[in-house]
């Protein structure tokens, strides 16, 4: 029997460790994500075909979505920092696959691709201006206005974890800067306050511990109360600064720490932030799309393409 084949688009998000890929149409998930281990370099488009040729065995596939860490220019090149992926700067990731396959292929970064997915089937879908804020091991984010990505004329849009907090020269940035937003809010800043709260035995507290010990009812459970207020207080100012900016409808919380972010408390510190008019503007929301959203995203994106 000759079965019609249904038109799929293949989405990818290539990350630090692993990259995941999954058939996506219509802004859904329609195999389960399979996950390779992230070669050096260029060696990842060879992983992307392995892939590639496993699904156009059972699926048309229309198109292809990369979402990946790292700056992308608007000709589909790596252009920026990946200091996570060796030798993946410089890759002309779209035209390579482009040729390779004859079909289109986009390529975002990762926290852009996630912004446009939750713009699309997300938990601030519609939402205009769109702010997307990832707190994980670093600060990255994207931006939405009138349906469009954010990508600048450098495209840095949306990098919004290196936007100053301070100039006090307190806080190293990955970036080897001082004082960048995800000096202070991302997990690495919240080792940088745990070393503050306790300084004696630092070593032995990992961020996950420090949110067990808030709920420990012993002594530390104030400090540790301390150090996650101080924490939200530096998310609040992140926020701040940006909402001054382009005035989002929403702004969308997402990676691995924005589940430990009570939103209750985040608004009690914007609201001492914010400009009085606007105190009562700001809705915030964590991502329902996870760590699916780069790969959604990506897949949205090539799927407009068409
Ligand atoms: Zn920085």
């Amino acid at each position: 029997m000759n079965k019609t084949k249904q038109k799929m688009i293949m989405g990818v998000d290539i990350g630090g460790t692993k990259i995941a890929f999954a058939l996506v149409s219509s802004g859904k998930m329609m195999t389960p994500v399979y996950k390779a281990e992230t070669p050096k370099g260029e060696k990842i488009l060879s992983v992307v075909s392995k892939f590639y040729e496993k699904f156009s065995k059972k699926y048309l596939i229309a198109g292809i979505g990369i979402s990946t860490a790292g700056m992308v220019s608007d000709d589909g090149q790596i252009v920026g920092s990946t200091g996570n992926i060796p030798g993946w700067q410089g890759t002309k990731v779209k035209e390579i696959l482009q040729k390779k396959y004859r079909l289109p292929v986009v390529v975002e970064n990762d926290a852009n691709a996630a912004a446009y997915a939750e713009y699309q089937v997300g938990s601030a879908k519609g939402a205009n201006p769109l702010l997307m804020i990832t707190l994980g091991t670093g600060v990255g984010g994207g931006v939405i206005v009138n349906g469009k990505l954010v990508r600048g004329a450098h495209f840095a849009g949306g990098e919004i974890g290196h936007i100053k907090l301070s100039y006090t020269k307190q806080r190293l940035c990955t970036c080897s800067r001082y004082d960048c937003f995800e000096a202070y809010a991302s997990g690495n800043g919240l080792l940088a306050l745990i070393k503050h709260y306790f300084p004696d035995k630092y070593k032995s507290i990992s961020t996950r511990k420090l949110f067990q010990l808030t709920k420990s009812k012993t002594k530390d459970s104030i400090l540790a109360i301390r150090a996650i207020e101080d924490w939200h207080f530096y998310i609040a100012l992140g926020i701040c600064n940006l909402f001054h900016v382009f005035d989002p409808e929403k702004i969308v919380l997402s990676g691995g720490l924005s589940e430990e972010v009570d939103i209750k408390c985040l608004l009690q510190q914007t609201k001492k932030l914010f400009l009085p008019a606007l105190a009562k503007s700001v809705h915030i929301e964590k991502s329902v799309l996870g760590n699916d959203a780069g790969l959604l995203g990506a897949a949205l994106l090539a799927s407009q393409s068409l």
